[in-house]
């Protein structure tokens, strides 16, 4: 095995948001969430964290890279992850190898709607929630699932029907940048573990010099990539 940087760092010192895999080629970014707490978060990025980590040191990824690659690996080769607890993505997920950011999807609850407009004052993203003969109605096209109409709603006439995570791969910057592929949403953490372990193993198998993840998914195409999660992780039950 080949020399590689900083081996036994767990923690980088100089950023208490970032965490480095057990070999020290690849990298966690947590979101202010993770380390500080934050009042955006919908989801607990320390737990998610710590089991991404654990999911990470069991991949063979780094070990990989390092068999790899020319003596030190060179941060560009690194493999890079971040966890969001919200959607405001302030760790970058979009431009890592692997990234996780918190969802809570609302929907109208069964309380009455007082018609306070807490919720469209609250809401950043315009025409997201509305309220229409004093219902609350969605468009989910335009939610990007934080969760805060419900948090402000002082009837429960808005609720959170599903909390969980969004997962994207395949953001990179350097020479060809391009922002992550969403390969599924409002998963539980060990969904988006196996999901993990599935892109693990395909970043494994190829063999080709350029070693990104989202270099990888693009070879294979994104199409591919989505079916075989949905066939492996996701198959639809036997209708008997
Ligand atoms: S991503 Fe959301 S939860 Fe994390 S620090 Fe930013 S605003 Fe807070
Ligand atoms: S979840 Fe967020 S984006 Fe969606 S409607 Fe509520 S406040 Fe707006
Ligand atoms: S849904 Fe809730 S926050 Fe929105 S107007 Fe009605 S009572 Fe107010």
């Amino acid at each position: 095995m080949k020399d590689v940087v900083d081996r036994n760092t767990v923690i980088a010192p100089q950023d208490p948001y970032i965490i480095s895999g057990k070999n020290g080629v690849s990298e966690l970014r947590v979101c202010k969430a993770g380390v500080k707490g934050c009042r955006n978060a919908v989801i607990d990025v320390k737990a998610l964290a710590e089991g991404l980590m654990e999911n990470l040191n069991n991949s063979g990824i780094e070990e990989e890279i390092i068999s790899t690659s020319e003596c030190p690996v060179k941060k560009h080769q690194f493999f890079t992850m971040a966890i969001a607890g919200c959607p405001n993505c302030c760790s970058q997920p979009q431009i890592k190898d692997f990234g996780l950011s918190g969802q809570a999807e609302p929907v109208k609850g069964e309380a009455e709607c007082i018609e306070c407009m807490k919720c469209i004052d609250v809401c950043e993203e315009e025409g997201a929630v509305q309220i229409i003969n004093g219902v609350p109605v969605f468009n989910m096209e335009l939610c990007v699932k934080c969760g805060k109409c419900a948090k402000v709603c002082p009837t429960e006439s808005i609720i959170i029907k599903d909390q969980g995570v969004r997962v994207m791969a395949g953001g990179m910057i350097g020479r060809h940048p391009q922002l992550a592929y969403t390969l599924k949403e409002l998963l539980k953490n060990n969904e988006a573990f196996s999901i993990f372990q599935l892109c693990a193993g395909l970043f494994k198998a190829d063999k080709s010099k350029k070693r990104k993840l989202g270099a990888v998914i693009n070879r294979l195409g994104i199409g591919e990539v989505i079916e075989k999660i949905k066939s492996t992780l996701f198959p639809k039950p036997t209708v008997l």
